[in-house]
């Protein structure tokens, strides 16, 4: 079996009527959502798209996002997975830079789907969810791709290195890159994610990520589907309806961005018994503060195993093992089948506990860059990925992300990692939530600057100041502390440094 649709329909035919998807507290079998995929799969193939094609989703969780994006990949063409917070030109970028042939978006993108259309030669389709369907309009609805009764398609033949997802990453600089992803990258670390979290008969996995993110696309959707674990599937993230639904379903592996849980642990009315069905909570997308993980772990007693990753990975590396050693601020060792190494710049490996770049190799590493021969021989050297995250790892393998080597604030030729800071600030009792990143400074070349958001409207900023400097040296204590409301994220959840910078 080389791809994960191949795998999906292995269960189909063992599991015909055990639940895939629940879909407003609704279930759906693998036998209805397969044959809506083959359905979908044949309009797709009836509209001219084939193997080597990529089709655009710019979708918010929903049925029609698993059913898209693996009707997509039965007739083998590539996905191209979509933001639907882009702005017109983004989605542009994307749809001209990818030569996407078809778009399966959200109604109320319509006017610029249709603008994009109309300027895109290589763009044919625009297929929407939530519109009448009306060919005179210039768009197919959604609902006609599953009732077209189209004859069941042949099985296209694809190698592993054939193209599965083409993910468009934020890029930290210029246009964001289209990474892609091949069948192996994609079904290799959903076998890993499977094979880490050991899955269970009673398990029910929540998919409350963003489904355009490959944390959720692999280790929330394609993982549990493929293993016959079924997803619950939340349109959004709210706190409030989180818990309910994972009471409701009896959620039994939850995962999440550190925000997430940061607003789960803010939650004042709940405890260990609304969270008693999970068993396994997985943190990953970006650094957990260690105070958090603790606080979370006693006061709902369920463990967090903090893993890491990136969308060029397809996307997890390492990962905090189920049995064994557990180790707070580390994201754990080696993920099945991939190695990772800390190395310096002429990358030769440190000796332990030394801080480098952090490089990963395995049968998860993306193909490379879109377009960009340049970008991708320089990001994959000898086979190995280069992450651009600092990191160090332990005598026992263990890897502890430092930060992003961009994020490095050099302070009169000392080097300061914000997360250092951060962890210090959130050990404050009153704080929710901490960003820290370097502003330009005449003296020392950089100054330190700490956002802070606080539940005690009474903490001053001597107050931090005084109760960072127990824990820092001198040259790592914020120059500038400012208490803000809330801190700027982006739609997976990740605190947007970038825009707290141009904020200030
Ligand atoms: P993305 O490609 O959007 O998934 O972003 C990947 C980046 O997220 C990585 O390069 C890291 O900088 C960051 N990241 C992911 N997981 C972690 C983690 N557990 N700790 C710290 N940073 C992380």
């Amino acid at each position: 079996m080389t791809t994960l649709v191949d795998y999906l329909e292995d269960v189909a035919k063992s599991s015909a009527e055990s639940t895939a998807y629940i879909w407003q507290d609704q279930p759906f079998s693998y036998s209805s959502l397969t044959e809506d995929i083959n359905q979908a799969a044949g309009t797709l193939e009836s509209l001219g798209i084939q193997k080597g094609d990529r089709v655009a989703l710019l979708l918010g969780n929903s049925p029609e996002f698993v059913i898209s994006y693996y009707s997509i990949l039965r007739i083998g063409a590539a996905v191209v997975p979509m933001n639907p917070m882009y702005t017109a030109s983004e989605l542009e970028f994307i749809l001209s830079n990818s030569g996407a042939k078809a778009i399966v978006g959200i109604g109320k993108m319509k006017d610029p789907l249709l603008q994009a259309k109309d300027k895109l030669s290589s763009l044919d389709h625009v297929i929407l969810t939530g519109e009448g369907s009306d060919s005179s309009s210039g768009y197919i609805s959604f609902s006609s791709l599953l009732d077209n009764n189209q004859t069941p398609m042949g099985s296209v033949s694809l190698t592993k290195e054939d193209t599965a997802v083409i993910l468009y990453t934020s890029g930290t600089t210029g246009r964001p890159k289209g990474a892609i992803l091949t069948h192996e990258n994609v079904l290799s670390n959903a076998l890993a994610t499977a094979e880490a979290m050991e899955y269970e008969e009673k398990d029910v996995s929540m998919a409350v990520l963003p489904m355009f993110h490959v944390f959720c696309m692999t280790v929330s959707m394609n993982a549990s589907l493929i293993k016959g674990v079924p997803i619950v599937i939340m349109p959004a993230f709210s706190p409030k309806e989180t818990v309910t639904a994972i009471q409701k379903h009896q959620v039994t592996l939850f995962a999440g961005v550190p925000t997430m849980y940061n607003f789960i642990n803010q939650m004042p009315d709940i405890g260990k018994e609304e969270l008693s069905s999970i068993r396994l909570c997985i943190s990953g997308g970006a650094s957990m503060p260690v105070e958090l993980l603790k606080r979370f772990q006693e006061r709902f007693d369920v463990p967090i195993l903090e893993g890491y990753g990136l969308s060029e990975s397809a996307p997890v590396t390492a990962f905090n093992p189920l049995h064994g050693e557990r180790k707070a601020g580390s994201v754990g060792v080696n993920f099945p089948g991939i190695e990772n190494k800390v190395v310096d710049p002429e990358d030769r490996e440190v000796p332990p506990n030394e801080v480098g770049e952090l490089i990963v190799k395995g049968p998860n590493v993306m193909k490379g860059y879109l377009n960009l021969p340049e970008e991708t021989s320089m990001t994959i050297r000898d086979g190995w990925l280069h992450t651009g995250d600092l990191a160090r790892m332990d005598e026992e393998g263990y890897i502890y992300i430092v930060d992003r080597k961009k994020d490095l604030i050099i302070v009169g030729g000392y080097n300061v990692y914000p997360r250092e800071v951060e962890e210090v600030i959130y050990q404050h009792p009153d704080v929710v939530e901490a960003a820290v990143l370097g502003e330009p400074d005449e003296a020392y070349g950089e100054k330190i600057k700490a956002f802070v958001v606080t539940k005690n409207k009474e903490l001053t900023t001597e107050d931090m100041h005084g109760f960072c400097s127990q824990h820092l040296a001198k040259f790592k204590l914020p120059a500038d502390i400012e208490f803000i409301e809330e801190l700027p994220k982006n739609a997976t959840g990740k605190i947007l440094k970038r825009a707290l910078k141009t904020s200030s």
